[in-house]
């Protein structure tokens, strides 16, 4: 299957940052086989035209919640740990094998929709069977696991789990889903973070990642009060606890980092840790405001996360890249965090951060077709100026009029080709009736 997206505006986040005006990109099976103006369409299956849009790489997600996004608008105005303790985990803990399912597929549709083709996903305790028959079916590259869980404060009984059997779930699932789809669904041990996380069970999950070679995905120090129980109950600031139990490699991505100290940013800089920095969530749940300009000038690996619709309370990459701009300006002046700087921590910081920098992340002859058309026609996005300006402060995920995952047309014209709209949402609004009928809370 051949198809040629023509004479399009080709943003390619390569090395050397080029924007192709008037641009066509072949697509040859799942790769992008050419990138050049004229292309012949002799032997090609489909043109999409794309005269007056942006072709750019798809946006990558590494901090997301899909289990979360049945919970949109059930858990508004708390901060972290009262929201987690109160609304989350009891609803998480509800969860059962259909409602993960069709919490799945709602966010996948959400991000199709909106342009993004990867994600670093964290799911719940149980059930994690079901996201990833979800993520099989939609045709989105994920990594993704279980949330690991065996001890700390507030934890619902449903959600605490042995450590042994925690471990033994997550190896159990990762031989069953790592590598499945020609490799575009992956494992990764997620640990939820270190309040609910025991030592030896961190420790262990330490030497699984690096005998199995697999991501590790937690959260970390997000929240003032998350910080003050592990230093209290490790002895240690928390980035230096993770590392002091090997968790800090260049196959671990830590949400937030919000709350870090010059020596954590050094922990996190000499171990090519990643940090998924989801800037919408922070502010949501008030917990603060992430060093990411200190971060990127340690040389930290950051990269974008919308988190889940339980703090967002939506998963549009767009949204995320404005945000990331816009907070950092008002503490370190208008020229900290421009646009370009903005678009690769979306795309090929995300790409580094799910060890996958040489198969996506860009447009480059080579790599994975993996990519949105972005329609910049719009009187938000009006009139011409500079592309990458335009797509990250102006325009919104709605913008998106085609995403495409390894060369497979997953979105065109608004309509999801690999699911049922409206049986999504119906499925999503009796799951999460449901769960809250289980949790004794009024729909
Ligand atoms: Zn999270």
């Amino acid at each position: 299957m051949k198809r040629l997206i023509r004479g399009g505006t080709i943003v390619t986040v390569n090395a050397h940052a080029d924007v192709l005006p008037e641009t066509d990109l072949l697509i040859d099976g799942d790769r992008i086989a050419a990138i050049a103006p004229g292309l012949d369409t002799a032997g090609v299956d489909d043109v999409v035209e794309a005269r007056g849009k942006a072709v750019i790489p798809g946006l990558i997600q590494t901090h997301i919640h899909l289990c979360q996004t049945l919970f949109r608008g059930q858990a508004d105005d708390r901060e972290l740990l009262d929201w987690l303790q109160q609304r989350i985990l009891p609803l998480e803990a509800a969860h059962d094998e259909a409602s993960v399912y069709h919490a799945a597929l709602l966010g996948i549709g959400e991000l199709l929709r909106s342009g993004t083709t990867a994600i670093i996903d964290m799911e719940t305790v149980h059930h994690t069977e079901a996201a990833f028959q979800a993520m099989a079916e939609s045709g989105i590259r994920a990594i993704a696991g279980k949330v690991m869980i065996d001890s700390g404060p507030g934890v619902p009984p449903a959600l605490m789990e042995e450590t042994g059997a925690s471990l033994t779930e997550s190896v159990r699932l990762m031989e069953r889903w790592h590598g499945r789809e020609n490799g575009r669904i992956r494992y990764a041990f997620c640990p939820r973070f270190a309040v609910t996380c025991s030592d030896a069970m961190l420790r262990e999950v330490a030497e699984l990642s690096r005998l199995y070679g697999v991501h590790v995905h937690t959260h970390a120090s997000e929240n003032q009060g998350e910080i003050a129980y592990v230093e209290a109950d490790r002895g240690m600031r928390n980035v230096l606890y993770l590392e002091h139990v090997g968790l800090t490699h260049d196959r671990t991505v830590l949400a937030h980092c919000v709350h870090v100290d010059e020596a954590e940013i050094d922990a996190l800089a000499r171990s090519g840790t990643h940090v998924s920095h989801c800037p919408c969530s922070n502010l949501k749940l008030a917990s603060g405001i992430a060093p990411v300009p200190q971060l990127l000038a340690r040389g930290v690996n950051v990269s974008l996360g919308a988190d889940g619709a339980a703090s967002n309370n939506n998963l549009d990459g767009f949204m995320e890249m404005r945000m990331a701009a816009l907070i950092q300006k008002p503490r370190h002046g208008p020229r900290a965090m421009p646009a370009r700087m903005v678009l690769e921590m979306a795309t090929m910081a995300g790409a580094r951060a799910m060890g996958l920098a040489h198969e996506t992340g860009s447009l480059e002859v080579g790599k994975q077709a993996d990519l949105a058309v972005v329609d910049l026609g719009g009187l938000h996005t009006w009139p011409e100026a500079d592309v990458v300006s335009r797509l990250v402060y102006g325009a919104r995920g709605s913008d998106v009029v085609l995403t495409m995952v390894g060369g497979r047309v997953l979105m065109r014209d608004g309509l999801l080709l690999t699911m049922d709209q409206p049986a999504v949402q119906r499925g999503a609004q009796e799951a999460i009736n449901r769960l809250l009928g289980r949790i004794g809370a009024r729909a």
